[in-house]
């Protein structure tokens, strides 16, 4: 069966299940095609807790359809392939929060979503690129143990008078560690008049080369926004071809080809469709860590309006 043909069977069986198939930006340009949201960890998480739908199916890593679970209890989430798990989120178990804890008994817990269900519920909030500045801003406290990604600790460090402490000391993504900031050096010499778009997840000296910092979705935003014709992108392949897609008009350079997240990409089509048959792989958080990761996301919505 062909692209076409698997698409359109895909839409209908989602239309006569009463089924949403929300896609992340990191997505396949076929996966994102036929997405009937398709966004950031932040709009992904808001969209899907307004679904008015029974079924839904997350082309996402692990924490982000997690999310979903823990934010719709009486509805089916389902994963198109159970090993799309997130490296980052690994490198935080439960138990290093806990031990954090004890040791910064006054510390505020700002975990980003990129994190397992069971850790986010020892957070006090949760926080996504987009708006991980305005949510420890937000905080009475003025120490935050923040985790797991130390390079948008880094960026928070940035734009706030806080103490950050981040959790684990070297949490960060392989995908935003292959940018360089000698690669980028070069395209902007190539591209003079090109915008720098940047996400946090890079590593410092890639993010001072930045002329905007921000997440997935922001990116889309600035592009749509900015007078520039040109914009040397940082982040994951798959957001340049959305990019590429809703913009032809404007030129996008990635700043590396081949920055590719393998465990975003093991959802196919097929397996979309076959999740939609078969209503599984079910993701299911259980009902006390749900409760607990919940209200840190509830409380993000709260203090968020990125
Ligand atoms: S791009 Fe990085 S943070 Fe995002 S899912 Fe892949 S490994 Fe995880």
């Amino acid at each position: 069966m062909g692209k076409k043909e698997l698409s359109e069977k895909i839409s209908k069986l989602a239309g006569e299940k009463n089924a949403a198939i929300l896609a992340h930006n990191y997505q396949r340009p076929e996966i994102q095609q036929i997405a009937d949201y398709l966004g950031d960890s932040l709009g992904l998480a808001r969209q899907s807790s307004k679904l008015d739908t029974e079924l839904i199916v997350f082309a996402g890593v692990d924490f982000m359809a997690e999310t979903a679970a823990l934010l719709n209890p009486g509805k089916k989430v389902v994963i198109p392939d159970l090993e799309a798990q997130c490296p980052m989120a690994s490198q935080l178990p439960a138990k290093t929060v806990q031990k954090a804890k004890k040791e910064h008994p006054d510390a505020a817990v700002v975990l980003y979503v990129n994190t397992l269900a069971e850790a986010r519920a020892e957070a006090n909030v949760t926080c996504t690129s987009a708006n991980s500045v305005q949510v420890v801003n937000a905080l009475a406290e003025d120490v935050i143990l923040f985790g797991p990604d130390s390079n948008l600790a880094w960026h928070v460090k940035q734009n706030t008078d806080k103490e950050i402490i981040p959790i684990p000391k070297n949490g960060h993504c392989y995908v935003h560690k292959m940018f360089s900031a000698t690669d980028i050096e070069l395209l902007i010499e190539d591209f003079p008049k090109a915008e720098v778009l940047v996400h946090p997840e890079s590593d410092p000296e890639v993010q001072k080369l930045a002329d905007y910092i921000c997440s997935t979705s922001q990116m889309l935003r600035r592009a749509q926004e900015s007078p520039a014709d040109e914009f040397i992108i940082a982040t994951e392949i798959g957001l340049v071809h959305r990019l590429n897609r809703e913009l032809p008009n404007r030129k996008f350079i990635p700043a590396l080809s081949d920055g590719i997240c393998q465990q975003m990409k093991l959802h196919t089509l097929d397996k979309i469709y076959r999740a939609l048959i078969n209503e599984e792989p079910v993701v299911e958080v259980p009902s006390d860590i749900a409760d607990r990761a919940r209200a840190a996301t509830e409380r993000m919505f709260e203090v968020s309006k990125g």
